[in-house]
């Protein structure tokens, strides 16, 4: 027999021992998990330096608004395009123009998509996209320093950022020519680029080369909000939401989310893990908004260089998450 004092000491003794070999057990296991995980699913750091630079973006859009009004099959399109492929050049990338004609409620116009590959060390291509012409707007004055414009100078950027060559899977840029309706938005009268760039790759047999698509849509926006795309892949969310909260960003990458058909959509449609970064609330509210989505409010001073540098940074580092999530895709 022992004295009820005994039995509690021994007791307590007991459950302190049990749950110091859970502590331990824990530990270990968090320590394990940590070196498995880590390496493979890293997520930037708060503060990681990018290289892309939101003030340089901002002035390739002013000098892509002083062009105008850039609609599909126009000479300030013309001239735009060249502005791109010289920048491309410059930042050591190839570039090539992806040349066909488009059947449209207006008749049938040349367009040409613009393509700037940076070569990667493993096979398989992400694709990052846009459009870079603007709606056809014949009675007033559309200049779309949101919409066409702030992501055309954003891939500009981006094109400096990445580099000819990186670590992973090659990158191509697409600056799509067509995305806009010309008179009502449709399955034919839309997405003009994209649709006829995977048909064409399609035909020359590099389609199976696509692992990731990641369109680019007003990011310019100085109340800039991204919601979540309702379609995409959960892991193709989760990357970049992830990035955009380690990087402080967190409040311009929203809870909400949505489905809008974009140039991602023909890329989707074929079977390719495919996003949608777009701010689809321009202005401050719905009101603003409305008031400033394909208006001629569409101008330089709604659109703000920080809201470039916030996509930027976290595009730039999701790139490596997405190689890492692909990568191990590829192993299982
Ligand atoms: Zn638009």
């Amino acid at each position: 027999m022992m004295k009820a004092g005994e039995m509690t000491a021994i007791k307590a003794i007991l459950v302190m021992g049990v749950l110091t070999l859970l502590l331990l057990w824990l530990l270990a296991e968090g320590l394990r998990y940590g070196l498995e995980r880590r390496p493979k699913e890293s997520v930037a750091a708060s503060k990681t330096p990018s290289l892309f630079d939101g003030q340089r973006a901002y002035r390739d859009l002013e000098t892509i608004v002083g062009m105008g009004p850039r609609p599909s099959g126009s000479e300030a399109l013309d001239q735009l395009r060249e502005f791109v492929k010289t920048e491309l050049t410059k930042a050591g990338l190839n570039v090539w123009e992806h040349r066909f004609e488009a059947e449209t409620p207006i008749g049938v116009l040349p367009m040409v998509n613009v393509v700037a590959k940076t070569e990667g060390t493993k096979p398989g291509v992400i694709i990052l996209g846009n459009h870079y012409e603007t709606k056809h707007f014949p009675e007033f004055t559309f200049v779309g320093a949101n919409d066409g414009g702030s992501t055309t100078a954003w891939m500009l950027e981006m094109a400096r950022a990445v580099g000819p060559k990186r670590e992973g899977r090659s990158v191509w840029l697409c600056f799509f020519d067509g995305e806009e309706a010309f008179k009502e938005w449709s399955a034919t009268d839309s997405l003009y680029g994209s649709r006829a760039f995977v048909a064409h790759l399609k035909e020359s047999g590099r389609f199976s080369e696509i692992r990731a698509m990641i369109n680019v849509d007003m990011i310019g926006d100085c109340y800039l909000g991204i919601t979540r795309d309702t379609d995409a892949p959960e892991w193709l969310n989760q990357r970049i939401w992830r990035n955009a909260r380690a990087l402080g960003y967190g409040s311009h990458f929203l809870r909400a989310s949505r489905s809008i058909e974009d140039d991602h959509v023909p890329f989707r449609t074929a079977g390719i893990p495919a996003i949608d970064i777009i701010d689809f609330c321009y202005g401050a509210n719905r009101l603003e908004h409305e008031q400033n989505w394909h208006t001629a409010n569409d101008t330089l001073e709604r659109v703000c260089a920080e809201s470039l540098q916030v996509v930027g940074d976290v595009i730039y580092h999701s790139l490596t998450d997405i190689d890492a999530y692909l990568n191990k895709l590829a192993r299982n």
